[in-house]
């Protein structure tokens, strides 16, 4: 077996408890009771999380990395009568096209610059020049570069439109509160190795139970039929086909953890105070984030190398080599890095990481 030891500052997966690890020493049975209150308790759970009531609001499991959640809903949503507009500020929202050009939806997209949010006075504006427009979707932590988009203001745009509002809260949720009813979110999706900090294997929607009504005979793939995987799971706490068991174990023992750290609030008061510090030490190292301040989310942020010439893949070993995994950039236009501050990640890492930079920064010059 081969070991590894180095952190993951990269944003799912990421760097689990060994508790979480350690759940998944069982081969568990899915047919029976055991298993399937198991999931019946994570559906539960996830609505707690998301502050909406059962009546109101429900919540389904889907199998596959978070990409397969946000084709599940828009593949089961829009019909070929709607039209859905996707706001981008960077890959995911943009992935989302892709999804929506690959099963042939009707949709457009409003394109916004990676370093700005959707700007709600634009959508409105596109929406009333646009009329028949019946869905609209965005990215609430654009991983691409760490920018925190205003899922508020647009809701408000999309709710005075009554519009179904989809948002990919996948870095977000569990990391950062959201008002998911409060916001009038239709289809809110995430998954299971981001901020609740469990290991890859499944998404997770929150729909509120009318869409979720509305998705009936919709789909057009069978692996991912939202309202049949859901009606299936509803039911007895049944996946449709073969479930991630041992994800979905250490997805229960992630929740407990999440819930005895106190919670979504205290989570994000954690990677809040991580990210500030990432920043600052950063800009002391001469890092310039390039994400403003104002919208800089608490869970991944882009860095601008300095002027002078740093090969990404020697930087990155040489970090590695010390203990810590960073992630490549996304822009390309500039010469960009990412680090994310989400999973068991500390202050204390921070600073650690922050020395590293250092050292290689300041070799770098002295080699010039
Ligand atoms: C991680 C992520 C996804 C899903 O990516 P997968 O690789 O399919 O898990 C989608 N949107 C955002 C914003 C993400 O951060």
């Amino acid at each position: 077996m081969t070991t590894i030891n180095y952190k993951l500052l990269t944003p799912g997966p990421l760097t689990t408890t060994d508790s979480v690890k350690a759940a998944m020493l069982v081969d568990h049975c899915t047919w029976d009771d055991d298993y399937k209150v198991i999931t019946k308790r994570l559906i539960k759970k996830l609505l707690q999380l998301a502050n909406v009531s059962e009546e109101t609001y429900t919540a389904v499991l889907m199998q596959g990395s978070g990409t397969f959640g946000v084709e599940s809903v828009l593949t089961s949503s829009v019909g070929q009568l709607d039209r859905l507009l996707i706001l981008t500020n960077g890959v995911y929202g943009l992935r989302m096209a892709e999804i929506a050009q690959y099963a042939r939806l009707p949709y457009d997209v409003l394109e916004f610059p990676y370093n700005a949010v959707p700007d709600a006075q634009v959508v409105a504006e596109f929406l009333d020049t646009h009329p028949g427009i019946t869905h609209l979707a965005m990215v609430h932590c654009e991983t691409t570069t760490g920018i925190l988009n205003d899922i508020q203001a647009i809701s408000q745009v999309a709710k005075a439109r009554q519009l179904t509002f989809i948002v990919d809260a996948m870095s977000s949720f569990g990391g950062i509160p959201i008002d998911v009813a409060d916001l009038n979110i239709d289809f809110l999706i995430s998954s299971a190795n981001k901020c609740i900090q469990g290991v890859p294997g499944f998404s997770f929607i929150i729909a509120k139970k009318e869409a979720m009504l509305a998705t009936k005979g919709k789909a057009i793939s069978l692996s991912l039929d939202l309202y049949d995987q859901w009606e299936t799971m509803s039911k007895d706490g049944k996946w449709r086909f073969t479930s991630p068991t041992h994800v979905v174990i250490a997805f229960e023992q992630a929740l407990q953890e999440l819930e005895k750290e106190g919670g979504v609030k205290a989570r994000y008061a954690r990677y809040q105070a991580n990210m500030t510090q990432l920043v600052s030490l950063f800009k002391a190292n001469g890092l310039v984030a390039y994400i403003s301040e104002a919208r800089q989310s608490p869970i991944i942020a882009t860095f601008q190398l300095p002027s002078y010439e740093i090969d990404f893949n020697e930087m990155y070993e040489f970090v590695k080599s010390q203990g810590y995994a960073i992630y490549p950039g996304k822009l390309l236009d500039l010469n960009t890095f990412r680090v994310g501050v989400i999973g068991e990640i500390y202050q204390a890492d921070i600073e650690r990481v922050s020395g590293i930079f250092d050292a290689y920064l300041t070799n770098k010059k002295i080699e010039r």
